[in-house]
């Protein structure tokens, strides 16, 4: 099965991406960890990446293409994948229908730019492992510390109040334009937000088998 996540910055792809990859079997991958795993490493591409991250503007396109076939390509992703965060483009977009990838369905995460601005202020990222929690919504275990590595939890420099509007405006007038894409093909299914994470979950399981 291959899938898309598709929403605002703050949707709950990450979270939505990382329930369904467990129950599904198959890898979430996600563009926002791999680009902050190399700029934490310092790579090339992490270098290229961090500034445009940092201003909440979108890393040029042909970065992120080249990540996403070489992610695509490892032998885990051969039984399906879910796409997080990627495409974020309609270049990005065809990119991906250029290399021969179908999706069976596209999931967009549907939730007012109020609801995120709101919930973007509780949001903690673990520096180490890349596992996202909300401080009220998905606390960890101890305050500030990662439950599964126990790396240190910090909040994303790209979640602070001004870049996170700045986002919203790059995701409506970027992103939102997906959703016409892939309703064309006959694949969009907007899944509304719900108040609880695992409520959001029966709601993309319901989605997917309608
Ligand atoms: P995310 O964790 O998906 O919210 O991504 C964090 C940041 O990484 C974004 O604000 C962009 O700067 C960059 N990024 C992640 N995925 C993409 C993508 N598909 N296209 C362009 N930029 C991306």
């Amino acid at each position: 099965m291959k899938l898309i996540i598709l929403g605002a910055p703050g949707a709950g792809k990450g979270t939505q991406a990382a329930i369904l990859s467990q129950r599904l079997g198959i890898p979430a991958v996600s563009t926002g960890n791999i680009l902050r795993s190399a700029v934490k490493d310092g790579t090339e591409v992490g270098r290229k990446a961090k500034e445009y991250m940092d201003a909440g503007h979108l890393v040029p396109d042909e970065v992120i293409i080249d990540i996403v076939a070489q992610r695509l390509a490892q032998p885990d992703c051969a039984g399906g994948f879910i796409l997080d965060g990627v495409p974020r483009t309609i270049a990005q977009a065809e990119a991906l229908e250029q290399a021969g990838v179908a999706f069976d369905n596209v999931l967009s995460l549907e939730i007012t730019d109020q609801e995120i601005e709101a919930r973007m202020a509780g949001r903690r990222f673990c520096h180490s492992c890349g596992a996202s929690y909300h401080v009220e919504n998905a606390p960890p275990r101890v305050p500030g510390v990662c439950d599964q590595c126990g790396g240190k939890l910090e909040q994303r420099e790209d979640d602070k109040p001004e870049t996170v509007k700045r986002r919203l405006e790059v995701y409506h007038a970027e992103t939102e334009p997906l959703k016409d894409f892939y309703a064309r093909r006959g694949v969009l299914c907007p899944v509304e937000n719900q108040p609880t994470i695992e409520a959001t979950t029966q709601a993309v399981l319901a989605a997917l088998k309608s």
